[in-house]
């Protein structure tokens, strides 16, 4: 196919594009392009029905809606997880939705962390998210362990991307747990998870990861591949809402093992309320929980997971895939000269669902972006980051975005703004 830049195309790419009709799901904010779905995703119509009808069982049934009402709360992380599942390659228990990201990572290094003789590291990389970093620290220290010494954080070479060879290189004999993301929150770059875990088997050592970036964009295989554990927010690309419940991962492999953070939702449900001193932790990932669920902050994931159900997670890839494809075919072509680098890889398999734009002047590009009601999001010191979800954004819009980006490049429109990042960046 010949390059052809003409709107037409991009409407053209709408009206042929299968997943299309889930955009009109959506509260797309008024005259904006969104582009952030990667740091808070959109609420769609059914997230905010299944709120809703939660808020009434409240009403309605009081205590008794922990077993009575559509959704009874006592076994809604289970069910969530059930539906979850399929997004990360999960056999069933496998998944629970709990807690946070960085809570998560906590129960996780509190469990999997076991530092012995010489085997005493955690193998991380200089590029990861720094709640990560810091939770990682923080488990150090509580075991006595000074984390200059005991973190390692692999370099990146190119301070955007990381190697699979160099991380590999570091899973020696003195490493207790690795933990790496998916996809790289800053380039949005995708590891190769399978490699990796292989790599990690193979020594003995457990490796988990941080999918924020990645469930609900990418399909995963993480039981097949054998992955120990992983963990993730669902206020991303899934859609659940500000500060939604979290999700976990627990491979089959180590079901029946002592939480490393317990609490009174760690137990076998079917005991729980026998109130004995003495844990029977659950069978399966469900062990995983700590205290009562935040229902509130549960409830927006039951309807947007069924959208997860009917488009796919197969078809959301390749839309993505296709969209993100598109967004740099059209900077590489019509805006050439304007010191526009990409920051992500740019080959499919090691492209995670955002595109990592790079310019000295990110900035007060973004302020200017934002004031013509494009959505992107600044990541210091020169990184705009754009994802076009494939459940909401539509090609037209891709195209959009890119003419105002160009119209504010010709015009140094970006001038009139201060070089100054917002608290919220
Ligand atoms: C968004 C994100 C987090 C956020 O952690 P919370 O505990 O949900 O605040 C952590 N890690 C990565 C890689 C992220 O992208």
């Amino acid at each position: 196919m010949t390059w052809d830049a003409s709107r037409e195309t991009a409407e053209r790419l709408d009206r042929d594009d299968g997943l299309a009709r889930f955009r009109d799901e959506f509260y797309i904010p008024e005259g904006s392009i969104y582009l952030d779905g990667n740091s808070l995703g959109l609420m769609s119509r059914r997230a905010e029905k299944s709120l809703m009808e939660v808020v009434s069982a409240w009403k309605e049934y009081g205590i008794d809606g922990w077993t009575s009402g559509e959704f009874p709360w006592f076994d809604l992380s289970e069910k969530l997880g059930e539906q979850n599942a399929p997004l990360v390659g999960a056999e069933p228990g496998e998944v629970i939705v709990t807690g946070s990201t960085t809570l998560n990572l906590h129960q996780l290094l509190g469990t999997f962390y076991r530092p012995e003789g010489k085997r005493t590291r955690i193998l991380a990389d200089e590029l990861a998210f720094p709640s990560d970093i810091y939770a990682m620290q923080s488990q150090l220290r509580l075991h006595g362990l000074n984390p200059e010494e005991h973190l390692i954080r692999v370099a990146s070479r190119d301070g955007r991307t990381l190697e699979e060879e160099d991380l590999i290189a570091q899973m020696t004999d003195e490493v207790a747990v690795i933990v790496l993301p998916s996809v790289l929150y800053k380039s949005g770059q995708l590891l190769d998870m399978k490699r990796l875990t292989e790599a990690a088997r193979a020594r003995g050592i457990p490796i988990g990861f941080d999918l924020c970036h990645s469930v609900g964009a990418i399909p995963h295989r993480l039981h097949k591949w054998g992955v120990d554990f992983a963990f993730w927010c669902n206020y991303k690309y899934l859609n659940s809402g500000p500060g939604g419940v979290g999700g976990l991962f627990v491979h089959r492999n180590h079901f029946g093992r002592m939480p490393g953070l317990a609490g009174w939702f760690s137990s076998d449900k079917s005991i729980q309320f026998d109130m004995e001193h003495r844990l029977t932790p659950a069978g399966d990932a469900g062990a995983f929980q700590i205290g009562t669920p935040h229902i509130l902050s549960l409830a927006p994931l039951i309807g947007s997971l069924e959208i997860f159900v009917e488009a796919g997670i197969d078809r959301i890839r390749e839309k993505s895939l296709k969209q993100t494809r598109y967004l740099m075919d059209l900077v590489e072509k019509e805006m050439p000269g304007m010191n526009f680098s990409f920051g992500n890889p740019v080959e499919d398999h090691r492209r995670g669902g955002h595109v990592c734009l790079v310019h000295e002047e990110a900035v007060r590009i973004s302020k200017s972006l934002k004031e013509k009601g494009v959505v992107p999001d600044f990541r210091a010191p020169d990184v705009i980051r754009l994802a076009p979800v494939a459940l909401y954004t539509s090609y037209t819009e891709v195209w959009e975005a890119v003419r105002i980006l160009k119209e504010i490049m010709e015009t140094k429109d970006y001038e009139r703004h201060e070089k100054k990042r917002g608290v919220v960046a």
